[in-house]
């Protein structure tokens, strides 16, 4: 898929809808998500539309590396010294909602395992 496929997240990228942006470079945002599940709940998403973790393809190999160092420099820069959880939803059992592939970062508070 490209940079300009119709996604919610998409029109985040393109400020066609408002939110609050933590990071940003050329492949990738990160921002808050609208319905925190944690004191601090963060989204890391591709600028390319990969709609979820299992259409990502060897040409992606460069762009997931960078999604992850991207979660770790958005935890650091919001001061998750303590741990954090990092989660991707892969479509429809997965829980996942927004066909538009996302790291949640979920911090501030002890999480407990196993989730739902
Ligand atoms: P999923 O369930 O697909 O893994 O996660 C989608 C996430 O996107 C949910 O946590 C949901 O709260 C968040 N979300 C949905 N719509 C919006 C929106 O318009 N803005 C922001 N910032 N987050 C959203």
């Amino acid at each position: 898929m490209s940079q300009t496929a119709d996604t919610l997240f998409s029109k985040i990228i393109r400020r066609e809808l408002p939110s609050e942006i933590i990071y940003e470079d050329n492949l990738a945002i990160a921002f808050k998500d609208i319905n925190p599940q944690a004191p601090v709940h963060i989204l890391v998403v591709p600028k390319t539309v990969i709609p979820q973790l299992s259409d990502a393809e060897s040409q992606d190999h460069a762009l997931m590396g960078h999604l992850l160092l991207t979660v770790k420099r958005v935890a650091a820069q919001v001061g998750l010294t303590n741990g954090y959880r990092v989660v991707i939803n892969n479509g429809e059992d997965g829980g996942q909602t927004v066909p538009h592939l996302h790291l949640h970062i979920l911090g501030g508070r002890f999480l407990k395992w196993p989730p739902g």
